[in-house]
């Protein structure tokens, strides 16, 4: 029959401390443990030789089981050998027996005595062959919620002292925060493990993207090479029919020849910078490095232009002496002649002027002279008195194949693409090229790379 209480008894002040200290090793499985099932053989164990259960089973529902109402035994103490299977296969419905009830009235059930129930007939062969006659079940719950059961099954018509009973209360909650956890650790775990699958589908996808990147690199820059190679030729023998080298030209003729080789340069151009800016990005201009004097570069990339339009005035604005840079100098010519370029082209009248400065990043004095050296930069500053750029074009020119105005191309002729390139090779420089301008008001370009090698 089922009891409401157990007969009292006072524990001995001994079983009181061995109570404690089963509740503080199960709390302790509870923060250390890896598997919830550590903590239910625990918990089982401990209980049951304090409060003389012969055996005991933690009842949980089965993750994804489509019955909510079924719990099958997730951890089970002292059960006989011979009776294994039949536990593993044991099945118990909400409502069903002591541990059914127990979750589904969500409150402790205490069978005092197994074969003076009748409601209990089904068990009498059971327990008679398992050897107990009394029970008590208490329920696990999930945010309050009860998901399963514990049962201590015990051999005589034991009696529970208040210790006891306080001491299953106790386990009864730390199997619930355990469930709770192992609830909160398998969500976590189904969140990485979608994470970890995202990542490998994301890799995947960046290596394809990388490789398609690398094979319209190679191919841009085979066309760009195979279109060079006959270009050549038209350009030479254009110039050789200009020179009259194949006899004397009518000026109509003459007039034909010049517009082909004004197109055959600008093709030529477009073709060079985006093979320039191909092998960059396919990393096969790297930097060579070397002490330099940027004052000396930018003399270098002022010879190799073509002299300014008449209404332009050049000005330099360099230090007295030569200013040191360790850097690639064909780069850095590469990228002012592309500065000096653009602002010829863009400024009609005026001015255009090529600063060199250096600039102490880092406070001076104290330190090394490596820490010293790294602290400061060399900056070149090309400013133009021309038609300026907008605030909300400043950033997209550097893109490829970007010019503030799609007909700018016609007017002032250009690919594009000589920005992108001059802010590629200042980056592998160490460096960057940026820009400060207003409509109407002019441009001032700034390459701005470090003194001397980065550590
Ligand atoms: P390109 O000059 O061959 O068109 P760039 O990449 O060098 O290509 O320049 C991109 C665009 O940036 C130019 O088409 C122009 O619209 C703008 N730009 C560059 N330099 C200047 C400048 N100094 N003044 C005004 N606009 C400029």
């Amino acid at each position: 029959m089922e009891q409401a209480t157990f007969p009292r008894a006072s524990a001995p002040e001994s079983l009181a401390l061995r109570e404690l200290q089963a509740a503080r090793e199960i709390a302790q499985a509870f923060l250390t443990a890896d598997r919830p099932t550590e903590v239910y053989r625990l918990a089982l164990e401990r209980v049951s030789a304090l409060i003389g259960a012969a055996f005991g089973c933690v009842f949980l529902r089965a993750p994804g089981d489509p019955d909510p109402g079924l719990f099958r035994v997730v951890a089970a103490y002292n059960w006989p050998q011979a009776y294994a299977v039949y536990l593993s296969e044991m099945r118990v419905r909400s409502g069903n027996g002591p541990t059914g009830r127990a979750v589904a009235e969500n409150r402790i059930v205490e069978v005092f005595d197994i074969f003076a129930d009748p409601a209990l007939e089904d068990w009498w062969d059971s327990a008679r062959e398992l050897g107990f006659s009394s029970s008590v079940s208490l329920p696990v719950t999930l945010r309050g919620e009860p998901i399963g059961a514990i049962t201590f099954y015990f051999r005589e018509r034991d009696e529970l002292c208040e210790g006891d009973r306080s001491l299953l209360r106790l386990v009864a909650d730390q199997l619930s925060a355990t469930a709770e956890k192992a609830h909160l650790i398998d969500d976590l775990q189904r969140a990485n493990a979608r994470l970890r699958e995202q990542n490998v589908e994301l890799e995947a996808r960046y290596h394809e993207a990388e490789e398609a990147r690398r094979l319209k690199g190679e191919f841009l820059a085979n066309v760009s090479h195979e279109l060079r190679t006959p270009l050549t030729a038209i350009l030479g023998y254009t110039y050789l029919l200009r020179e009259g080298l194949s006899g004397a030209l009518a000026d109509e003729q003459a007039a034909a020849v010049e517009k082909i080789e004004t197109a055959g340069t600008a093709l030529m151009g477009l073709i060079n910078d985006l093979l320039d800016l191909t092998h960059l990005r396919l990393g096969r201009t790297p930097a060579e490095p070397e002490m330099c004097d940027a004052v000396a570069l930018s003399r270098a990339a002022l010879s190799t232009l073509p002299p300014p339009p008449p209404h332009l005035e050049v000005r330099t604005e360099f230090p007295g002496g030569p200013v040191f840079v360790y850097t690639d100098p064909g780069q850095v010519v590469r990228v002012l002649r592309n500065l000096l370029s653009n602002a010829f082209k863009f400024t009609a009248t005026g001015t255009v002027t090529l600063r060199v400065r250096t600039v102490d990043i880092g406070p001076r004095g104290g330190f090394d002279e490596f820490r010293e050296a790294r602290s400061s930069s060399v900056v070149w500053e090309v400013e133009d008195t021309g038609i300026g750029i907008a605030e909300e074009d400043q950033e997209r020119i550097f893109d490829e194949f970007r010019q503030v105005d799609g007909s700018a191309t016609r007017r002032y002729g250009g690919t594009g693409l000589g920005l992108a390139l001059s802010r590629g090779l200042a980056r592998q420089l160490g460096g960057d090229v940026t820009v400060r301008s207003a409509p109407g008001e002019g441009s001032l370009f700034t390459l701005a790379l470090p003194a001397a090698r980065r550590a």
